[in-house]
């Protein structure tokens, strides 16, 4: 059956930014017609959003769905801590019930604050988990198994080829097989984006030999660069090059990959990621609580550099609200740079054409225009902290709350109606991951 957007106000990011007072029909999972006043020739699901503002589903574009679980277990810690006290030993103790319920979770959140698309990094482990949950309910992502083929200060839980044999090629040949399995599923809604941790867990082998399997498949790259100093200074300790130079030099770089973080750049980096299309995915939240510091986003937007948005993982957040990271995303640079840096119309595209481009689904979604796939979400902007009016931008990057979105539709499935969930109850979802929460915990203390 069709659906209709009845009466909202279509933001729709198209080339000109318009704004129209208009109804919105979705024919088979693709947008058939913006126009003011639609008569449905055939039956039609209707969505009210009389008084509404309908805009693309927001876009995010470096997500951990595996760390749902650990939201509040890994705070005031900086990266390279965080990660060895915390977050190894936590994912080390994932089993497939735990990683499920993990990214129920994290996909529940995201769906309520209106992101309907993500790129996700999983664990070495249980990836099956991940995939299988976005395929049950509705999510638009790609997604693909944490590679780490240096051992060094991993617990055993997240060794590749831990029963035995090469970890290099364990690696490779496990996520091929989930790329095999996966990419293109989901009726084309969920992809493989092949993902090397960072430089720091993975062999220079392992880099060079992703970099050619991934484009072989025509799949995604997707990593962490550059994100704290002590990172970058062993990085160069090991290699001689800067963090990003180096990912550059073993393949790492060009319109298929996404660098997340990338605030530590050495000036020709900078230029580096603009000529060779290299997407760059910024996180504002994880890098000031993690204290890593703040990436210089007007800088490479500038330079021609594509930026998009992520709210990063749970426990370095310790939200997946796509709002929040709009938000701080301005303001952050406001400080850094002063006020008049990424007004509000311009972090808006990062969270939805710029996370289209970063994806190569610029021609499916990140704006509301015939032809595209309908992922979109219907917000409520009445509340009294968005009233009364103003600039639409402003309110929306400024001032609207997850708690604003009533409805969220992917790929034309209606998947968030009346600020529920269609497919999930949220409380059994919640109980469900503070249950294996509990068993997790009694593994990592085993
Ligand atoms: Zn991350």
């Amino acid at each position: 059956m069709d659906l209709l957007i009845r009466g909202g106000t279509v933001v729709t990011q198209n080339p000109g930014r318009e704004v129209l007072d208009a109804d919105l029909l979705v024919r088979e999972r693709r947008i058939a017609r913006i126009a003011r006043r639609i008569q449905p020739q055939t039956p039609a699901r209707v969505i009210d959003a009389r008084g509404g503002f309908v805009i693309p589903g927001l876009v995010q574009t470096h997500v951990h769905l595996c760390q749902t679980l650990f939201r509040g277990l890994a705070d005031d810690l900086s990266l390279m801590g965080w990660l060895r006290r915390r977050i190894w030993p936590l994912e080390a103790a994932h089993d497939g019930k735990s990683v499920r319920a993990s990214a129920r979770l994290g996909i529940a959140e995201l769906l309520r604050s209106g992101t309907t698309c993500i790129q996700d990094m999983g664990t070495v482990h249980h990836t099956e988990e991940i995939f299988r949950a976005l395929e049950e309910e509705g999510l638009r992502a790609f997604a693909g198994k944490a590679m780490m083929d240096r051992r060094h200060g991993l617990p055993r839980g997240l060794w590749e080829a831990e029963g035995g044999g090469d970890p290099t090629q364990a690696s490779l040949r496990e996520s091929a097989a989930l790329c095999d399995a996966w990419h293109g599923q989901g009726g084309g809604r969920l992809g493989y984006a092949f993902a090397p941790r960072f430089a720091l867990s993975c062999t220079e082998g392992l880099l060079r030999e992703v970099s050619q399997e991934a484009r072989r498949r025509g799949a995604r790259l997707h990593t962490h660069a550059a994100e704290s100093r002590d990172e970058v200074a062993q990085v160069r300790e090991e290699t001689g090059q800067g963090n990003v130079a180096y990912l550059h030099r073993v393949g790492m770089t060009g319109p298929d990959a996404g660098l997340a973080h990338c605030i530590w750049l050495d000036p020709d980096e900078e230029g580096l990621l603009a000529r060779t299309g290299t997407h760059v995915l910024h996180c504002p939240s994880s890098n000031l609580k993690l204290g890593s510091g703040i990436a210089p986003v007007p800088e490479l937007i500038a330079k021609g550099v594509s930026v998009s948005l992520g709210a990063d993982g749970a426990p370095c957040n310790n939200n997946l609200d796509a709002f929040l990271e709009m938000r701080l995303a301005a303001l952050v640079q406001k400080g850094r740079v002063g006020p008049e840096a990424l007004p509000a119309k311009e972090v808006f595209d990062l969270c939805t054409l710029g996370g289209a481009r970063a994806l190569g689904l610029e021609a499916e979604v990140g704006s509301l225009e015939v032809g595209k796939r309908a992922d979109l979400a219907v917000l409520d902007l009445g509340g009294a902290h968005t009233a009364p009016g103003g600039d639409l931008y402003s309110r929306i990057v400024y001032a609207a709350r997850a708690t604003d979105v009533t409805h969220v539709v992917v790929d034309g499935a209606v998947l968030v109606e009346d600020r529920r969930l269609v497919r999930m109850d949220e409380a059994e979802v919640a109980a469900v991951a503070r249950a294996e929460l509990k068993k997790l915990l009694r593994r990592v203390e085993a």
